[in-house]
């Protein structure tokens, strides 16, 4: 190594890591901190400014403060929008936190909308019902007007301004620091600076989100490109499941900003091109507030049939001017913003333009319910891999299987957040030092981005833009809504193609400081490993389940498929291995799988 000694690393000590200030991060920071540790969160971007922020709709809990709800009927709903591939033990831990977790989000400050009686408001979201389906709908989704993630992600920065929480701020990290014994550590990038930081931790947790940004259009900010998933798969960890990405139906069309469920929730709905409420031939019961996989496929249906809108037929429109200005403007004050900016349209006198639009991540590093990070090992066993851990979007615990519902994200982040806090905080007793580090060990993270650097004189190389656009075509043109063999086997091998041009990629600044494109080259090496799994994934499950629909295998095969994906990336390409759902909830009976009708 030519570029650099040791001695122009700085060094950090501290007991715990974590890499990534949204709402995940930041609640697991705030239980340690509180339990007297020293922690430090390492974040890309100003802390306040992770994903988190643009959560719209809300949070759900079973609290029932406007009809009869209960934690039981919270897990039926969750269990059933997975399409049975959630794990129970993990789906019955959720829901019965649930009212915990977000009273206790109340009483450390979040600005939650109010009911008259001062209790906290609650509304209607998809996939959600009272009694086992029997009830109609439920009230569930704990909401701060239509800003519920942006109240969330301050209060809990202020909180850990309080708790004594480090904050490294614009720091990348490059490579975790393993070995056969766990996860020491994680060597990190200052933006700002330009210069290489070495993070020495007793444990170390990956809440860096989702990879939205895989994808062309989608809801999900430029900053979710994936990387704590990159960072595992490059330590030889596997990702699961990540053949599940949501698309959400309501996008506005073309651009991709999120209309939120919450408009549904609150009374809108959906019209076709020749203006009927075409939900109803599609979900009888349900409607437009059926599970979001099943909204999209209907959405995606109409517009093959040729009842699309506007003169290109591309999309479906989004009515909710029949609710009133006061209540758009006092419940929905953001999308009526996003509405007016993103496409033109004041939505308290005319419909929005909507598509369905890729919005979340359900796959990711797989963990048990502590959160600890699990692969399967030599005796094709589950092991754990000491000192990391996983949280968040960036987490596959998992509790949305092939399908999330609506408001159950900002739940998971919170739920997992706090627990694994306390599993940290058990780990901790017993770690009481510092693993002696390997004298190379900052080696591999210095060759990433010195690469880069060095790429900047090769004037034949494709551009990093050009190859993230390439990519994101491919994916969205290739593993879409619907989904074939032959146009998936064909994304496949483009996008095989795409990663061994990525490769001789250049970069044309070679600025040290605050290069943004530097960032960029490195988070596009990220979502590329990502789409190289998404895309394997996808091809070898031959049914439609949640998320994952395809044509030519239309029906759920719960015989071969009602198991996880877990991928890998070795020297011959992906590889695929398989592991049971956990279907054994943890005090109470089993949610068999049946047909999923809304
Ligand atoms: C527009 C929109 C609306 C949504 N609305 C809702 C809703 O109403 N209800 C709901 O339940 N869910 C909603 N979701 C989903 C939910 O908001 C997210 O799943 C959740 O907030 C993710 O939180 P997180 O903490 O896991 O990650 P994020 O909030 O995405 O934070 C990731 C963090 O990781 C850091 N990071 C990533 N990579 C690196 C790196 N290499 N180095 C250093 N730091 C890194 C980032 O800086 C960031 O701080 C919405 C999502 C979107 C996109």
């Amino acid at each position: 190594m030519t570029y650099l000694s040791a001695d122009k690393v700085e060094n950090h000590f501290h007991d715990v890591v974590i890499i990534g200030s949204g709402g995940a991060g930041m609640r697991c920071a705030l239980q340690l901190a509180d339990a007297g540790h020293r922690v430090a969160i390492v974040t890309k971007v100003l802390p306040t400014r992770s994903h988190t922020v643009a959560a719209q709709g809300g949070i759900n809990a079973s609290l029932g403060n406007v009809d009869s709800d209960h934690w039981h009927w919270h897990m039926y709903d969750t269990v059933k929008g997975s399409d049975y591939l959630g794990d129970q033990d993990a789906i019955e831990y959720l829901c019965r936190a649930a009212p915990r977790i977000v009273r206790e989000l109340e009483h450390q400050g979040v600005p939650f909308s109010r009911l008259d009686n001062g209790t906290i408001y609650q509304r209607a979201f998809g996939g959600q019902s009272r009694e086992f389906g029997e009830g109609g709908q439920a009230l569930r989704t704990c909401a701060a007007a239509d800003r519920t993630g942006h109240a969330i992600l301050h209060t809990l920065y202020q909180q850990n301004l309080r708790a004594g929480t480090h904050f490294y701020q614009e720091f990348f990290a490059l490579d975790l620091i393993t070995d056969d014994d766990g996860c020491h550590g994680v060597m990190a990038w200052d933006i700002a600076k330009g210069a290489y930081h070495l993070f020495q931790a007793k444990a170390v947790i990956l809440a860096t989100g989702g990879a939205g940004r895989v994808f062309k259009v989608t809801t999900n900010a430029h900053i979710c490109t994936g990387d704590g998933g990159a960072l595992a798969l490059a330590a030889g960890l596997p990702m699961e499941d990540m053949e599940f990405f949501q698309f959400h139906p309501t996008g506005i069309a073309d651009v991709g900003p999120l209309i939120s469920e919450g408009v549904r929730g609150e009374g809108g709905y959906l019209i076709n091109g020749e203006g009927e409420r075409f939900m109803e031939s599609y979900a009888p019961t349900a409607k437009d507030l059926a599970s979001r996989d099943v909204v999209s496929r209907a959405i995606a249906l109409e517009l093959r049939a040729g009842r699309g809108c506007g003169p290109k037929k591309d999309h479906v429109l989004l009515k909710l001017d029949h609710l009133g200005e006061a209540l758009i403007l006092d419940r929905l004050p953001n999308i009526h913003e996003l509405a007016l900016r993103f496409a033109g349209v004041d939505c308290t006198k005319e419909p929005i333009p909507v598509q369905p639009t890729m919005h979340y991540t359900m796959g990711g590093i797989p963990t048990n319910r502590h959160t600890e990070v699990v692969y399967t090992d030599g005796d094709n066993t589950e092991a754990v891999f000491p000192g990391l851990y996983a949280i968040g979007e960036a987490a596959c615990v998992s509790v949305h299987g092939a399908n999330r519902l609506g408001g159950n994200s900002l739940l998971e982040i919170v739920v997992f957040g706090d627990a694994c806090g306390e599993q940290v905080n058990e780990h901790l007793k017993k770690q009481h030092y510092h693993t002696p580090l390997d004298l190379d060990c900052w080696k591999q993270a210095v060759a990433r981005v010195e690469r880069w650097f060095e790429s900047t004189s090769n004037n034949d190389g494709p551009r990093i833009a050009d190859v993230r656009a390439r990519m994101q075509t491919i994916m969205q043109e290739h593993f879409s809504v619907y989904r074939t063999e032959d146009v998936m086997r064909e994304g496949v091998e483009a996008i095989e193609a795409l990663a061994a041009e990525l490769v001789s990629a250049r970069m044309d600044d070679g600025c040290r400081v605050f290069n943004t494109e530097l960032i960029e080259a490195m988070e596009l090496e990220n979502l590329m490993a990502l789409a190289r799994v998404t895309a394997a994934g996808a091809l070898a499950r031959t049914e439609s389940r949640g998320a994952h629909a395809r044509d030519d295998y239309p029906e759920r095969d719960d015989e071969q498929w009602m198991k996880h994906t877990l991928a890998t990336i070795g020297d011959s390409g992906v590889e695929l291995d398989y592991k049971a759902v956990r279907t054994q909830p943890l005090t109470v009976e089993s949610f068999p799988p049946k047909k999923r009708v809304y």
